[in-house]
């Protein structure tokens, strides 16, 4: 059942665990998505970003989502917008059947130009009226992330921007978001850390300043692929040319979790499993030639990387838990604030 994502992360800060968040652009990554949840009995957050919204079409992507809650209607299912740009952008997903969206207010809708304080403010709560109308839960972004993917970020290490812990009490209070994302050092894409990372580029002495001072926010990880050898490996093996590389440890998330982290983005270990799946089929039986030859075992290595990372944030065996709530009635629990 598609529900919204304020329920998921309220039981998740119950039970103390960590909720993920996946990527999707096509019905393959879905499915690896679904069967990890069954498997492991998880709650699930799945997120298409503006570029899988163009690549994949809203319409399709919307029914291969109804598709899934009508298929395991057992697990609470988020339909969440990554990296909304603009009021409009998000606006459209509220309308189309997401139950939750992300306002990235702190870049300019160009999707790279940091924006200012005011402005990430006043476009928040814009969304944040439209979203909470429709029972529709909202994260925000305070501080900037590193990198670029799928177009949309400011580039750089992460480090130039790293969220202000006032300046985060001062956006949640003013805005109401239910949930906020942070900017510690992590970037988007495979090529977050030169090495192993340590506290200099790595802040989570700053995650947990900004859970004390905010002990009641939802956080959000972003970035928060691992990017594990294993996977690098097995694409370069099979011909392929990644750089060494390094991503978020599990520990560091996990000490995360424990400090308030309640939602973890992850895209870039699925695309690094599904690509060395691939690769291997391609590479072992080049006489092949059905898709359904390397997109099975593609499927398959997505759903192994979901699984694990579903166990290891503590969400498994927490999708029965709780009856989800429609979102009507979610919206007059807003509307009665
Ligand atoms: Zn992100």
């Amino acid at each position: 059942m598609l529900v919204a994502m304020r329920q998921l992360l309220d039981e998740a800060a119950k039970g103390g665990y960590g909720v993920g968040a996946f990527n999707v652009n096509n019905m393959e990554q879905i499915q690896a998505i679904m069967e990890a949840a069954r498997e492991t009995c998880s709650p699930v957050i799945v997120q298409a970003s503006r570029g899988a919204r163009s690549y994949a079409q809203d319409r399709y992507l919307y029914h291969l989502m109804l598709a899934a809650a009508e298929l395991y209607p057992d697990l609470p299912t988020v339909l969440h917008l990554d990296h909304g740009n603009s009021y409009e952008t998000c606006k459209s997903a509220i309308d189309m059947g997401f139950t939750s969206v992300m306002m990235d207010g702190s870049l300019m809708p160009d999707g790279k130009t940091p924006s200012t304080f005011e402005y990430n403010v006043d476009v928040t709560q814009k969304v944040v009226a439209a979203a909470h109308a429709k029972g529709v839960t909202v994260e925000g972004e305070i501080g900037v992330l590193g990198g670029i993917e799928d177009g949309h970020g400011a580039g750089g290490t992460g480090l130039e921007h790293v969220t202000d812990p006032e300046q985060a009490a001062k956006f949640v209070e003013l805005t109401g978001v239910d949930a906020l994302a942070i900017a510690i050092g992590t970037s988007h894409g495979a090529y977050k850390f030169s090495h192993k990372p340590d506290g200099a580029v790595l802040k989570m002495d700053r995650l947990i300043e900004i859970h004390n001072r905010l002990p009641k926010v939802h956080l959000v990880m972003h970035g928060s692929s691992s990017v594990p050898k294993e996977l690098q490996d097995i694409i370069n093996q099979y011909g392929g040319k990644l750089r060494p590389t390094w991503g978020v440890p599990v520990e560091e998330i996990q000490l995360g979790i424990r400090n308030g982290v309640r939602k973890v983005n992850v895209d870039t270990d699925n695309r690094l499993a599904m690509t060395g799946a691939i690769r291997k089929v391609l590479f072992e039986t080049p006489e092949k030639f059905d898709p359904r030859d390397y997109l099975k075992p593609a499927r398959e290595a997505m759903k192994q990387v979901v699984a694990q990372r579903m166990t290891q944030f503590g969400q498994a065996g927490h999708a029965a838990d709780y009856q989800p709530i429609p979102l009507a009635v979610v919206a007059a629990r807003y509307a009665a604030q």
